[in-house]
């Protein structure tokens, strides 16, 4: 059993031995909170020497920087080079773990908490549930076989990784993601501030570039075998002209994907001069991690992504017959 596999990995590293924890490039709450989360109970664990980090650049979104453990954070450069074991959080496939691919070549056991439907599969040991909502839930479940009792502190990552990764729960599927809030809210936690930090405060700037982005989204009705497509793009030139950074826009997909007439919706983000990162979202017509996973990419039947480059209509011309090749 993978669970025990992964206790055994844990239980076997001596406290004094470095652990590195690892997380997606561009890290959202779920990437974040779950691995910030799992390292804090490893230190109440007695764990002295724990280190997070993060492939590629190093710009943690501004409402993040307040995690608890955040401290624990490093550059990718930092990252140990050899650590006893390699811990990693929300990461589907190995090209989203970027220089850090490293570690998987090193004699430390790997064990990777994940949630995609399209995980391939990497690591040592896989702790991969494709029907938990967010990381933080296999995370969560881990430090219980670990016997770390929660603390507020660690509930706070928790509860923003699943909170992010749940549209603030308007994706759960089951109860077990209300009672597991609720033990998480039980430590004490405040999950209206939390909101308002996470999800309800941004720079005048970048609500000033939302509203250009939004006011120039193409509505495609033909596409998806007529169920519609709804599509924008920003550029770096964007970004600069609001003096934003590009996690800025990974919240502008949530206006988009609410247009009524259609059922796929797509953000084109310029992350470097053309190098797009690419969001896609499906109402249930389209499959859509299977057409983000023939792009390169990954991540869940509703909710995935991938790299793509050109220019934003040429990377909406790649994806408009796949989403007719993937109709569910
Ligand atoms: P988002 O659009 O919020 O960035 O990502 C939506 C989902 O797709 C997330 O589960 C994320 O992990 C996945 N995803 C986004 N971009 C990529 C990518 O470039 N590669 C892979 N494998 N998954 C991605
Ligand atoms: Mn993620
Ligand atoms: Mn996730």
């Amino acid at each position: 059993q993978s669970w025990d596999a992964a206790v055994a990995a844990v239980r076997a590293t001596p406290p004094d031995a470095e652990v590195q924890l690892v997380c997606h490039v561009n890290p959202d709450g779920d990437a974040l909170g779950s691995m910030l989360g799992f390292a804090l109970g490893l230190r109440r664990l007695g764990f002295t020497r724990l280190s997070a980090t993060f492939a590629g650049e190093f710009d943690v979104p501004e409402p993040y920087r307040v995690l608890p453990g955040i401290d624990l954070l490093v550059p990718s450069s930092s990252a140990f080079t050899a650590p006893a074991l390699v811990l990693i959080f929300d990461v589907a496939g190995e090209s989203r773990l970027g220089e850090l691919v490293r570690l998987l070549d090193g004699d430390a056991p790997v064990v990777v908490l994940d949630h995609h439907a399209s995980n391939t599969g990497f690591g040592t040991v896989g702790l991969v549930d494709p029907a938990a909502v967010a990381t933080s839930v296999v995370a969560e479940e881990l430090l219980a076989r670990l016997g770390v009792e929660l603390d507020a502190e660690i509930a706070e990552c928790l509860y923003v990784a699943l909170a992010t990764d749940t549209g603030s729960f308007k994706f759960v599927r089951s109860p077990s993601v209300h009672e597991l809030a609720a033990r998480l809210i039980a430590t004490g936690i405040s999950p209206g501030d939390i909101a308002r930090r996470i999800f309800d405060t941004r720079p005048f700037g970048a609500m000033k570039l939302a509203g250009e982005v939004l006011g120039r989204a193409v509505l495609d009705p033909a596409a998806a075998g007529g169920r519609g497509m709804v599509w924008t793009y920003a550029t770096t030139a964007d970004l600069e002209r609001h003096d934003q950074r590009p996690y800025v826009l990974d919240s502008l997909i949530d206006p988009v994907r609410g247009v009524a007439e259609a059922d796929v919706a797509v953000v084109v983000k310029e992350q470097l001069p053309g190098e797009w990162s690419v969001s896609l979202r499906s109402k249930g017509a389209v499959d859509v991690s299977a057409v983000a996973v023939a792009l390169g990419g990954g991540g869940h039947r509703l909710a995935a992504g991938f790299t793509a480059y050109g220019s934003p209509s040429e990377v909406i011309e790649q994806i408009r017959p796949l989403l007719d090749a993937h109709l569910a």
